[in-house]
């Protein structure tokens, strides 16, 4: 069943609680390989599934990626349905913001550097769709990617913070065989483009085999992972940064486990991605 009515998804569920452990995949669509990923997991592990596909206006700073981020409902739903998916939740901006506008949740300092540095006001989007997709659906567990690392760290914190009865479960990222991380916005490149996409994987690799080498100067890591970067006008490192993977901030000599996380423009189209070492 895809319904776009909060009412009608709500009375879907209801019948299907007393079957076991609901989970909840959050999406924007456009599935991949990655969301795959995330669905079979769900499947695997719960009695019912529920995938939400939702553009979230609030986590968009900039109207032109809002623009052009792919909608593919119809085929969305066929794969949703293939993976035995029981019931995608698909709203229009006006059911999940009725009024037109909306309190939000101010995700504080672990939003304060990476993406939420260069994208003011996108965790407030995503932490405050993500609180009230977990209130509407209020499942056991919900999948999230590994992908976005500082998504996942926020919403682990937004959950223990707010006592929110539910299980966070992280999956890893699903890549391309050259290391890309497979992202909905990768349609928008071009073919030129993509070929040189690879290279922040190529990059956050390079990092990983410094630390791996026992480099501990975060500083040095950063240096060297970004020499693995191309000279070239379609490129441009937004930021490549080691941070600690619970509060997202940055890391001056590498003791545990650290993330290295990346942002690299190819043309005009973003993309993000991270290690854990
Ligand atoms: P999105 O539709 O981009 O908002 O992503 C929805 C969910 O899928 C998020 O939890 C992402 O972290 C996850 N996801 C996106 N791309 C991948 C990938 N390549 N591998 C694993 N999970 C992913």
């Amino acid at each position: 069943m895809v319904t776009g009515s909060i009412a009608a998804i709500r009375s879907g569920i209801k019948s299907r609680r007393e079957l076991g452990t609901l989970g909840l995949v959050p999406t924007m669509g456009a599935l991949h390989a990655g969301h795959a990923r995330l669905i079979e997991q769900a499947r695997q592990e719960c009695q019912t599934v529920v995938v939400s596909i939702f553009i979230n206006p609030l986590q968009f700073d900039r109207r032109e990626d809002l623009e052009k981020y792919p909608r593919t409902l119809p085929t969305d739903a066929e794969l949703c349905e293939k993976l035995g998916v029981d019931l995608v939740f698909a709203p229009a901006p006006a059911e999940m913001y009725p009024t037109g506008s909306t309190l939000t949740v101010d995700p504080g300092r672990i939003a304060d550097h990476l993406c939420g540095r260069h994208r003011p006001g996108h965790f407030r989007g995503v932490a405050t769709v993500v609180l009230k997709l977990l209130n509407v659906i209020q499942p056991n567990r919900a999948y999230f990617g590994q992908k976005d690392a500082q998504q996942l760290a926020i919403i682990r914190r937004m959950v223990t913070d707010f006592d929110l009865p539910v299980e966070v479960v992280p999956v890893p990222t699903v890549r391309e065989p050259d290391g890309l991380a497979l992202s909905s916005r990768n349609q928008q490149l071009t073919p030129v483009e993509r070929s040189l996409a690879g290279a922040l994987y190529r990059a956050l690799c390079e990092a990983r085999r410094q630390i791996e080498a026992g480099v501990c100067d975060s500083a040095e890591v950063e240096k060297a992972a970004t020499l693995q970067i191309p000279v070239d006008p379609l490129l441009r490192l937004e930021y490549l940064q080691v941070v600690d993977p619970d509060e997202m901030q940055p890391v001056g000599r590498i003791e545990g486990t650290v993330c290295v996380a990346g942002a690299l423009w190819v043309g005009r189209t973003r993309l993000i991605d991270n290690v854990l070492v």
